[in-house]
């Protein structure tokens, strides 16, 4: 089955970066450093930018937060780090923007919250004044609805709506209809104010897997705003990645999704890049966009007695993903390349085929040789100590030849 085309969504221009139409899906992520501490907060976002992040949001939460933006983003302009920053704004987005316009002409876009920008107000007043800052520093927003914030006002006039119908819906229903309703109708009121098409990307965040799919399709089939998609609060280790994978792969599937976060929770002191790390694992095997080579390695069993397999697996791995900040340049289309590292001879050879290079290692009471097979055919043998390191030796032979600019001048590519 293929990926279906993408939804069309109106383009939008975050510092550089188109969101929507045909353009890539955009791979996002957050920073969750102090925002005022603008060392912690530059470096954590240069290791988010490096690991693939083309966009990263800030918290700015305060007006230390809000001081520290132009000094956050000069930092990363002097360090020749051009990555978009975007700042996240709830409750008082609208007193910061105001009173920090440097702040304001820093961010590459405003993250709004409706279900908390105008609490306890009768008018929208402070939603206003944010989108009055858009326009006045042509920048974006992206209305975000989060259901753990929803508009309690929306909610409970369209609960009651509901109660008094002749067929009520169940409570899920109407809670997840108020969120594509808080996040439509913000958008429009966004636009009354005076903010252009092309300058909002909208969100429904929510943590439940089927919640987040009818959501989104609900969002999808409303509007053709640019849609930012993520599974809210998806949690720690193997579950937030699999909640997450669960969440956004069947809808960008039916391409549904202009740029995609995945909000992991890292364990404490964890390496915040491996949200970065699963959002462009999903968007590549998926098959929609290729961002690192890729390895494929079987899961062992009795018929490997050592973990040499699993280890060489992992530093080829490493290996390539350490390659790719040089190899992008220098190596175009080097990110579709397929590496087989397989355990023993019983699929080692059929997969290493499928690849464009493989290796099986030598599995128990198997000869200690490891055959490498380059584009379907038999390469040579390895043996000895050196497996590792020679594999290696070959893999870059083969990526100079075949992925180096000149190659592709040759035949004709980039011409
Ligand atoms: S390729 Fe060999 S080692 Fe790997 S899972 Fe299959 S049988 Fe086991």
């Amino acid at each position: 089955m293929a990926v279906k085309p993408r939804r069309k969504a109106v383009v939008v221009d975050v510092g550089g970066v188109k969101v929507g139409g045909d353009y890539p899906i955009v791979v996002q992520s957050m920073t969750n450093t102090d925002t005022a501490d603008s060392p912690s907060t530059v470096n954590q976002a240069m290791a988010l930018a490096r690991a693939g992040s083309e966009l990263v949001r800030v918290t700015v939460n305060t007006e230390q937060a809000a001081a520290a933006v132009p000094r956050i983003v000069d930092a990363l302009d002097k360090f020749g780090m051009r990555v978009p920053i975007i700042g996240d704004f709830h409750y008082n987005g609208h007193l910061l923007l105001k009173k920090y316009p440097e702040c304001a002409r820093a961010l590459a876009k405003y993250r709004i919250n409706p279900g908390n920008v105008n609490i306890g107000r009768k008018t929208d007043d402070n939603f206003r004044i944010m989108i009055e800052a858009a326009i006045e520093h042509n920048k974006p927003v992206r209305i975000g609805v989060n259901w753990g914030s929803l508009d309690q006002a929306l909610l409970t006039r369209m609960m009651d709506e509901n109660s008094r119908a002749a067929e009520p819906k169940d409570a899920r229903d109407v809670t997840l209809e108020a969120i594509v309703v808080s996040a439509v109708e913000s958008a429009r009121a966004a636009e009354r104010h005076g903010l252009a098409r092309d300058k909002i990307i909208l969100s429904a965040k929510v943590s439940g897997v089927q919640d987040l799919i009818d959501v989104y399709r609900s969002l999808a089939a409303a509007c053709d705003y640019a849609l930012h998609l993520g599974l809210t609060e998806a949690g720690m280790g193997n579950k937030g990645v699999v909640a997450t994978t669960a969440a956004l792969a069947p809808l960008l599937q039916e391409g549904i999704g202009d740029t995609i976060r995945a909000s992991l929770t890292p364990p404490p002191n964890g390496d915040r890049t491996e949200e970065v790390i699963v959002s462009q694992q999903i968007l590549q095997s998926l098959g929609i966009r290729n961002f690192t080579p890729q390895v494929t390695s079987c899961p062992g069993c009795g018929r490997t007695t050592s973990t040499f397999f699993q280890d060489m697996a992992d530093q080829i791995q490493t290996y390539l993903r350490e390659q790719m900040p040089k190899w992008k340049a220098g190596h175009p289309g080097v990110e579709s390349m397929k590496v087989a590292v397989m355990g023993c001879v019983v699929n080692g050879p059929g997969e290493s085929k499928h690849s464009n290079i493989g290796i099986s290692l030598p599995g128990t009471f198997e000869e200690p040789v490891a055959p490498v097979y380059v584009d379907g055919r038999l390469l040579t043998t390895l043996r000895g100590d050196r497996i590792v390191a020679e594999f290696i030796g070959i893999l870059n032979e083969y990526v100079g030849s075949h992925y180096s600019v000149e190659e592709r001048v040759l035949e004709g590519q980039l011409l």
